[in-house]
């Protein structure tokens, strides 16, 4: 049927492709995709033949009323270069407009590079955060993180390997003593996930420098004691705790 398909691609090996996915991207009458060449080789590995547009959100209007008005001669999928479309990734603008016009948008969900690193860096994963991209200069990257000190869930964000150990630097400073975790290439032959203090992981990558792709984790902001109740009832636990 017509309208919006969002579908996941593997962000690193290709055997996480949904059946589903494959399905549907061979199915469609194209396909908008954020660089034509990356989701060429990934339809080349599957064999599919498709027509493709080029799509971002910043894509000019026209663009955007364009993939709209294909969408009611058929189906169109929505891919990003690796993992789940909208994720760091463009197509929220599309997806709002499709429901403002009453098209209908289907997801076909897959692989997140930030649901990987949850699931392997051993924070607590009951609440977490996605805060997508740190930024790049040192003074707007310590804002951000001041500003989630409190936040109480573990924080995830993406990074890139030239600039782990600046943004590492910057929790030292920021938020001392949290724990960290550091995914890195994953899904891929040289899957890795090192967790540590904001200190020893700035050893370890300063002597090691990462290559690849990062997924950077912060373990949640430690319980305030801003009541005398509180800390009567921090107490308590302590104390069960340590009985158990
Ligand atoms: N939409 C994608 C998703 O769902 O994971 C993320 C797109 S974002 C533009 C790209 C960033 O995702 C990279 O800089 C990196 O932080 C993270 N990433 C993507 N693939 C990864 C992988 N295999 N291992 C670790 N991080 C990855």
């Amino acid at each position: 049927s017509s309208g919006l398909y969002i579908v996941a691609t593997p962000i690193g090996n290709l055997g996480d492709i949904t059946l589903r996915a494959i399905e549907i991207l061979r199915g469609v009458s194209a396909i908008a995709c954020e660089d034509t060449r990356v989701t060429g080789k990934l339809l080349q590995h599957l064999g599919i033949k498709q027509r493709l547009i080029r799509y971002d959100d910043h894509a000019d209007e026209r663009a955007r009323v364009g993939l709209l008005a294909l969408m009611a001669e058929g189906p169109v999928a929505l891919v990003s270069d690796a993992g789940t479309p909208l994720v760091s990734d463009p197509g929220y603008r599309l997806v709002r407009e499709c429901r403002e016009r009453g098209i209908a948008v289907t997801s076909i969900p897959g692989p997140s590079a930030a649901i990987v690193g949850i699931t392997l860096s051993g924070l607590p994963s009951d609440r977490f955060m996605f805060a997508g991209f740190l930024p790049s200069k040192a003074k707007a990257r310590g804002d951000v993180l001041a500003e989630l000190a409190d936040v109480p869930a573990t924080l995830v964000f993406y990074e890139t390997s030239p600039r782990l150990v600046d943004a590492l630097q910057s929790i030292d400073e920021v938020l001392p003593g949290r724990e960290v975790a550091v995914g890195r290439e994953l899904t891929k032959m040289f899957e890795e996930c090192r967790s540590g203090s904001p200190q020893e992981l700035i050893e370890h990558y300063s002597a090691n420098p990462p290559r690849g792709e990062i997924v950077l984790m912060i373990g949640p902001a430690p319980a305030k004691i801003s009541t005398m109740e509180d800390a009567e009832s921090m107490l308590r636990a302590e104390l069960v705790h340590s009985k158990a």
